[in-house]
């Protein structure tokens, strides 16, 4: 048995088998070994996927000379060529028997492997055609994990999809029925593929750095994430613990859903308004079943990232209807295209930044894709006119760019009167708070829109500079920072004054330890995924508002976060054990 830890994301014990996905990025190759009984079937895997490539070729290669004549198109002769060649294949083929590693992981080292020695070679000759080895080995490679998608659909059921890195989009789609829960290399407690596991109820441990390089397709493995370790090959001893686990988080769900319809009251009496953050309308019924009364944060990039086109203007209105109907007269705020950073992995970003979460993304891309933007916009208030709708802004880091958010609002609005088509002319217009830049000006902005939603999934990476998504930072990615909480009490104060609406709509305020914190820091709003509802609701149901408030003082007067976190974490377990699930607050 191989013990792994990692940081658990979403929470959930279970036990099932190993599916690797190896998304084959060239340099990313993971070395996946391969039962001794599979061998033959991986190098039949290589073959078919070296025929594939000379058919490929071929067709290029026709191309190419109808175009650009003969002369040109010989370079596809010569990867054809080396399709055949011994001294390509024969490297290949056996590292394959020899070192029982995927197919993939053999083409990648070997290529990589003549790469180096043409690009030595003392005959130019040689030197001239070391692009061509490494298109040559990524073309193979593409063809190997090209029929990821293929094995993906004959998963069996019991799945644990094991991954260096998925994108959120890919966890979205695997299908619910077979998968029981997804482990990574890479990943932190608020990337968006945590955020997706949550939403879709999947038990996720990520940052798990080496696990790719010891699992195996078919293998035993548990996921528990309340311990936020993986176990490869376990024994008895731990799959009788794992079952034990399983059905004590089981009991402790069900007991949690049987308080949803009690009012979320804090034991003084004040009222907690509690929302769902959704990144799909059809995850609206589990917002209403967990009890929420609306979406304070509808992720609309999600459209974009799971189609392979620009979703049109009639498509997003039609989505953002389904969700207004979904909500029958319950509000939904829906933030613009938040777009960039973790969303797209680099290798399908327009053009790879050299740091993303401070690049062009958000309302960033927005406001330089305005055509774009304005079609978006329009949907939004077209959607106005069938039922409460918000708008908001991501990532607002200075007044110029909500004033321009705004301003292509009210041309959009130009737009729906000329068509004569209905809107609310009264839509509330808000901006997330989510760069310390925005919180420490939180009364200039205040003058300028309608609520305020702090993100502090990002107000914590950008305070702290450590980075959401790194796995090598984070125990350092610790919201109950001394910094972090001033920084949202003065954004709620500036709210309070001003008689604005605020709310919370980072991952963190699904943590009861943290949620105390906000309410005792004056928020009165807290959107989190659906199944964090019944829980957090559990929690405000045990807390006190005026003892929160003591507590978020003293939590400020630290000096350390670690001082902060114990202090938060002690006092909060007291309060509320029954629902304090001791991950975050750390
Ligand atoms: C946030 O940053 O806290 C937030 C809610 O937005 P996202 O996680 O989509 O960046
Ligand atoms: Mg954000």
């Amino acid at each position: 048995m191989r013990t792994i830890k990692g940081i658990p994301v979403s929470s959930g014990v279970v036990i099932g088998r190993v599916f690797v996905i190896d998304e084959g990025q060239p340099r990313r190759v993971v070395r996946r070994e391969v039962d001794p009984a599979d061998v033959p079937a991986e190098l039949e895997r290589f073959d078919l996927a070296r025929r594939a490539a000379i058919e490929e070729l071929n067709a290029l290669h026709k191309e190419a000379a109808d175009e650009m004549g003969e002369e040109a198109a010989k370079i596809f002769l010569f990867h054809i060529g080396a399709l055949s060649d011994k001294a390509v294949l024969g490297p290949i083929r056996r590292m394959i028997e020899q070192e029982r590693v995927a197919a993939e992981y053999a083409c990648t080292i070997s290529l990589r492997t003549l790469a180096e020695r043409f690009a030595n070679h003392p005959d130019s000759t040689f030197r001239t055609k070391v692009s061509d080895i490494t298109d040559l080995g990524a073309r193979l490679v593409g063809i190997l994990t090209g029929r990821e998608q293929q094995r993906l659909s004959h998963i069996e059921p019991n799945t644990v999809i094991v991954a260096r890195d998925l994108t959120p989009s890919q966890t979205a789609g695997f299908d619910r029925s077979k998968v029981i829960a997804i482990a990574t290399d890479f990943g932190g407690q608020t990337s968006h593929t945590a955020i997706v596991a949550r939403a879709l109820g999947l038990p996720a441990v990520v940052g798990l750095r080496e696990l790719t390089l010891h699992a195996r397709d078919g293998q035993a493995i548990v996921v528990d994430s309340e311990r936020g370790q993986v176990m490869l090959d376990p024994d008895e001893a731990t799959l009788a613990e794992a079952g034990r686990d399983a059905e004590r988080a089981k009991r402790s769900r069900i007991t949690l859903e049987e308080g949803v319809g009690l009012p979320a009251l804090t034991t003084d009496g004040v009222a907690i308004e509690l929302l769902g953050n959704i990144e799909f309308p059809t995850e609206i019924p589990a917002v209403l079943n967990g009890g929420g009364v609306g979406v304070g944060l509808y992720r609309t990039e999600f459209l974009y990232l799971t189609s392979d086109h620009e979703p049109t203007e009639e498509e997003q209105t039609r989505e953002y209807i389904d969700c207004v109907k979904r909500l029958g007269g319950l509000p939904l705020t829906i933030r613009t295209l938040d777009l960039g950073a973790d969303k797209y992995t680099q290798q399908r970003a327009e053009t790879p930044e050299r740091n993303p979460f401070l690049g062009l993304r958000s309302i960033r891309y927005s406001l330089r894709n305005t055509e774009m933007f304005r079609r978006q916009l329009r949907a939004i208030l077209r959607a106005s006119a069938h039922g409460p709708v918000r708008v908001m802004f991501p990532l607002v880091t200075n007044i110029a760019e909500f004033r321009r958010a705004k301003y292509f609002l009210h041309e959009s609005m130009e737009d729906l009167d000329e068509s004569k088509e209905a809107y609310d002319r009264e839509i509330s217009v808000g901006m997330m708070v989510e760069v310390p830049a925005a919180a420490l000006m939180a009364s200039s902005f205040a003058r300028e829109v309608d609520f305020f939603s702090i993100g502090t999934n990002d107000l914590v990476q950008y305070t702290l500079a450590v980075d959401r998504i790194n796995e090598q930072v984070a125990g350092l990615y610790t919201p109950v920072h001394p910094a972090v909480l001033k920084l949202i009490r003065d954004v709620s104060r500036v709210a309070a004054r001003a008689k604005l609406p605020v709310s919370c709509c980072g991952e963190s305020a699904s943590d009861p330890a943290f949620a105390a914190l906000l309410i005792g820091l004056g928020v009165r709003s807290l959107s989190v995924t659906a199944s964090s509802l019944p829980r957090l609701r559990m929690a405000v149901r045990g807390l006190d508002s005026k003892r929160c408030e003591r507590i978020a003082k003293r939590a400020m007067s630290f000096d350390s976060e670690t001082e902060t976190a114990a202090y938060v974490r002690d006092r909060i377990r007291k309060l509320v054990p029954e629902v304090f699930d001791g991950r975050s607050a750390e």
